[in-house]
């Protein structure tokens, strides 16, 4: 057997699952080449910054659901710039009647909250009393909730809040896929309600219990991708097109040029860590671009954010929350408002405040791509009339997402199907990314992380 540290692994993207397979892979003891297309890496994650005021490209936050994340972390020397958000973040709010309603967090505020009816109220609560779904069933996150949560249950908890994860459709959505937690709670325990209470009880009995925390880092988002970008030091290249990717035996050949030179080399492991439309262009042996076609078939919603600041004045909401989804009963333009600046500090200057506002998603692909002047009436026009924003802007900054997020849709199983088959022909390769085992950051911390395990011990035996 080879030793472990002579094996070669190249890693094609560098958002942060490549980034994080690449991490893990080097401390196993592999040789490592990142390849990233663009100029930088981290992929959809990215601060910018201007007089003071932070805007996320993408990601705002991650969770940090597990030791395994939080060491991976840590591990990269990132503990010292981990940022909680505020105690205020616990607040969320989702609209109804044109306005921000605090989502209950417990029986009390679900008495008082005119998030639901009376009725609505009533139905959430008989929850527990709802047939679980058979076991072979695929219903999608609608059918799901309005079984279980009854229509407003539907339309002003659940629609808004996956607008809010995928800027997604429920009535596409696979429940298995999109809201497995739920999915599983209801197989296992027969109620999401009774399910949750149950499982925290068991998992604080068990004593392994790791209580989930929503971070962000110093400098923003982009502090985590530099910093693992750093970390690879020369390993990673950017700039790079992949020219070709072939296959000996267990070998894969891949050849490559930047702008000032072309390389070639032979590698022992392969880890594919670009969005699913992108896996299908590049240049992989035929056999294997054959079997991966049908990734091509992967629905992905498109979301630009358009973030602004304002004196703090100029809002009259108290911001003192997460931020507001929008349910898509409400028939406004945007999918939600996040209240940054409540967040985490150092996101506006002293007497500012941030906002960053989410467009498109599968409600309205065509919003996503407005220029910037119309997309911002549209976000105006929607921020007045919820938080009270009034007059311009004192900064502003948009992005556009073409393939922002992936759609976990009805018949998802195909696809992960095709990449369990891809990887179980083809020698010591994996696909990591948004598209395979969750959209959030931390779920694809995680997954590379086991990627990069699995195909060290595949390559032990
Ligand atoms: C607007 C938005 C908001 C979000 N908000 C949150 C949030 O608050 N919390 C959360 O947990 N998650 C959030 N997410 C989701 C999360 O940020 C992403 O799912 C995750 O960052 C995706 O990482 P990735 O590495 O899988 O893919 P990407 O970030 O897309 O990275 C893929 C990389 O591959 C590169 N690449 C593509 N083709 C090639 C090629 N041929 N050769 C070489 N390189 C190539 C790309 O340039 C890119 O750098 C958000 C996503 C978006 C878009």
């Amino acid at each position: 057997m080879q030793a472990m540290e002579n094996r070669k692994a190249i890693v094609i993207g560098a958002g942060i699952s490549g980034l994080t397979a690449a991490a893990k892979l080097r401390k196993i003891g592999f040789d490592v080449t990142v390849l990233e297309c663009r100029e930088r890496a981290g992929g959809v994650i990215g601060t910018f910054e201007e007089n003071g005021f932070k805007a996320e490209s993408g990601s705002n936050t991650v969770m940090v659901n597990s030791k395994k994340t939080l060491d991976f972390l840590c591990s990269e020397g990132l503990s010292e710039k981990i940022q909680q958000t505020a105690p205020a973040a616990k607040k969320r709010f989702f609209a109804r009647y044109g306005k921000p309603r605090a989502v209950p967090m417990g029986p009390f505020s679900l008495l008082f909250t005119r998030l639901f009816t009376l009725s609505g109220k009533i139905r959430l609560l008989l929850e527990p009393f709802v047939k679980k779904f058979p076991p072979q069933a695929d219903p999608s996150v609608a059918e799901f909730a309005a079984r279980r949560l009854g229509q407003e249950g539907l339309d002003y908890a659940i629609d808004p809040f996956m607008a809010g994860v995928y800027g997604g459709d429920p009535s596409r959505l696979s429940v298995r896929h999109a809201f497995a937690p739920f999915w599983n709670l209801e197989q296992k325990y027969g109620s999401i309600i009774k399910g949750a209470i149950k499982s925290m009880k068991e998992k604080a009995a068990s004593g392994n219990f790791f209580k989930p925390m929503m971070v962000s880092f110093d400098g923003g988002m982009k502090t985590l991708v530099d910093t693992l970008a750093k970390n690879l030091g020369s390993s990673l290249i950017t700039n790079a097109k992949v020219i070709s990717i072939d296959l000996t035996g267990t070998s894969w050949q891949v050849s490559w040029a930047t702008d000032k030179e072309e390389s070639f080399d032979d590698f022992d492991a392969l880890v594919v860590a670009v969005p699913a439309p992108q896996v299908c262009q590049l240049p992989l042996p035929g056999t294997m671009a054959a079997q991966l076609s049908p990734l091509s078939g992967i629905v992905y919603a498109p979301v630009s954010t358009y973030t602004l600041g304002f004196k703090r004045k100029q809002v009259s909401h108290k911001l003192d929350g997460f931020g507001v989804l929008l349910p898509g009963k409400e028939n406004m333009s945007i999918l939600g408002s996040l209240f940054v600046s409540s967040l985490f500090k150092g996101r506006a200057p002293e007497g500012f405040v941030t906002l960053t506002n989410y467009v498109g998603g599968m409600r309205h692909p065509e919003y996503a791509q407005l220029p910037q002047q119309e997309m911002e009436k549209l976000v105006m026009a929607d921020i007045k009339k919820l938080l009270g924003v009034r007059g311009e802007p004192a900064f502003r900054k948009l992005y556009y997402w073409e393939h922002a997020i992936p759609q976990y849709n009805l018949g998802y199983e195909t696809f992960l199907e095709t990449l369990d088959e891809a990887e179980a022909k083809f020698p010591n390769v994996a696909f990591v990314g948004s598209y395979r085992g969750g959209v959030g950051v931390s779920a694809c911390i995680e997954n590379a992380i086991s990627a990069a395990v699995k195909l060290e011990r595949g390559m032990q035996m």
